[in-house]
């Protein structure tokens, strides 16, 4: 076997262990093992590469992974559960630049031999620099509005949609000259492709501006599929099937999730980025409410009370659980429910949290087990048979508002938790969760509200349903 064909085999084993490594990433059980067989692929198709193309030797090679891998671990390790969406936007951004660098270096490499880009190298240089570059904008603008660096309220002035359109057009006109089908302005190609790409730059910032901070996770998967096409047309640009491949991966997989999200919010694609949703917020926090609603307050001992006598209990966690990192504590409430004989499942809303998946990898860490997890679909009927609710910092995946047609928020899949015996809702105030509408529910009179940080109340709870 020569070499070149060692290279080859390693790319199809790396691309079958992305394949793998994806599927398994289906099932909270058998997610880290994929995780792991996909870093172990991605570690095979960049050492072939290196190798293949000669590119720098083994001390650099060495130095780069080491460094790479030095600063992935930590960003893992150092960003909260709650930030991975602006970690996952900076991953994005970067992979969206390295695709356009990537265009961008092969469109020198053939000015430099003197061929010009007429061929369909020129098509996918063209495309991968668009999609990376707008994606590597838009992904920071993206991050800036999760970290409040930018305001996350949508931006919006007068004409915006038709300069994004006469934009649009400019690239696609721009493009056609960096593909050597006619001249722009008597430009040499490099300095139309230099104009090329800060429009491309303009255009994912003006793309992400207008949509508010509260759809900005729905972006960055949005992003992170788009990060996927450019990569593969940078697969195409440099003829390299496993780049092709693992960038359709991450498009295709990009796109389902970003679908799976507006489903689950009942929103359209196109409602998500041209909607501006999620602006001001129309809460009432506690001590505010200027209406005659009246919240009924339970202090822990009365919640032990309330949830120890009872028969059967559905915990609904949401992002305050993973604010309050109240998972553990939350883990030992429900032993000691158990224990006294409560039958104790877990009601998932596929959007609760800030990214599909997060509650189930929040209440994994506390080893929760697998099968006391049901999804919305499961569960909804049981809560008219069920005795209590716990609500652990979750506000609108309960917002019956849901069924209102004037809410923001209508039509969004809720758990219907307001059908159980009982509702006990642990936040700190009434104010408003990511949407930032009122929630009736907290105003019900089967429903009492336990205020506090979720773990310091959780931790009473633990006492006290012990002493109950
Ligand atoms: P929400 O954002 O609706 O509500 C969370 C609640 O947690 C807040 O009202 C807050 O109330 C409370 N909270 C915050 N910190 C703490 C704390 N330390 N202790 C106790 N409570 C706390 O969360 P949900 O999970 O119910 O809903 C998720 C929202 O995110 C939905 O609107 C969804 O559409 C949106 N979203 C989710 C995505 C996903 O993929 N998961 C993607 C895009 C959007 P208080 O301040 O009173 O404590």
């Amino acid at each position: 076997m020569n070499f070149s064909m060692a290279v080859e085999i390693s790319y199809l084993v790396a691309s079958v262990l992305f394949v793998v490594g994806l599927k398994r990433l289906q099932s909270p059980a058998t997610a880290r093992g994929g995780n792991q067989l996909a870093a172990l692929a991605m570690l095979i198709a960049i050492v072939a590469t290196l190798l293949d193309n000669q590119i720098i030797d083994w001390t650099a090679i060495l130095i780069g992974m080491f460094t790479g891998t030095f600063i992935g671990f930590w960003a893992a390790k150092k960003v909260q559960m709650t930030q991975m969406p602006e970690l996952v936007g900076i991953f994005n951004g970067f992979g969206g630049a390295a695709s356009a660098l990537v265009a961008g270096a092969e469109l020198l490499r053939l000015q430099s031999l003197n061929i010009d880009s007429t061929q369909g190298e020129g098509l996918s240089i063209v495309i991968s620099c668009l999609i990376g570059t707008v994606t590597f904008s838009g992904s920071f603008v993206a991050f800036g509005k999760l970290k409040g660096i930018v305001s996350g309220n949508p931006i919006t002035f007068p004409l915006q949609k038709t300069l994004n359109a006469i934009l649009f057009i400019g690239l696609l006109f721009l493009g056609g000259s960096i593909m050597g089908m006619y001249t722009f302005a008597d430009l040499p190609t490099l300095t139309t492709f230099f104009i090329f790409t800060i429009a491309a730059l303009s255009l994912g910032i003006l793309l992400v501006l207008p949509i508010g901070g509260a759809d900005m996770p729905v972006v960055i998967s949005l992003l992170n599929s788009y990060s996927g096409l450019a990569a593969s047309a940078a697969g195409f640009v440099i003829g390299s099937n496993v780049l092709i491949i693992s960038g359709a991966l991450v498009g295709a997989s990009g796109l389902i999730l970003t679908l799976i999200m507006c489903k689950a919010m009942n929103r359209s694609l196109s409602n998500v980025a041209f909607g501006a949703f999620g602006g001001e917020s129309t809460g009432s926090p506690q001590g505010n409410d200027d209406s005659d609603k009246i919240a009924r307050s339970v202090d822990p001992e009365g919640a032990a009370m309330i949830l120890a006598y009872a028969q059967s209990v559905v915990i609904v966690p949401g992002y305050g659980l993973a604010v309050a990192q109240a998972q553990h504590e939350l883990r030992k409430v429900v032993d000691n429910l158990e224990e006294r004989g409560v039958d104790v499942k877990y009601a998932i809303h596929p959007v609760a949290g800030r990214m599909p998946g997060h509650m189930n990898v929040l209440l994994a860490e506390a080893d929760v087990p697998y099968d006391k997890l049901f999804d919305l679909d499961e569960i909804n009927d049981d809560f008219s048979r069920t005795d209590v609710v716990l609500v652990v910092g979750a506000n609108d995946v309960v917002n019956p508002e849901a069924h209102n047609p004037q809410s923001v928020i209508a039509g969004m899949p809720i758990l219907d938790v307001d059908k159980a015996k009982s509702v006990i809702i642990m936040k700190r105030s009434l104010s408003t969760g990511f949407a930032g509408i009122d929630n009736p529910l907290f105003y019900m009179d089967h429903t009492s509200m336990l205020f506090g940080d979720a773990k310091d109340s959780m931790n009473d709870l633990v006492r006290e349903v012990r002493e109950a």
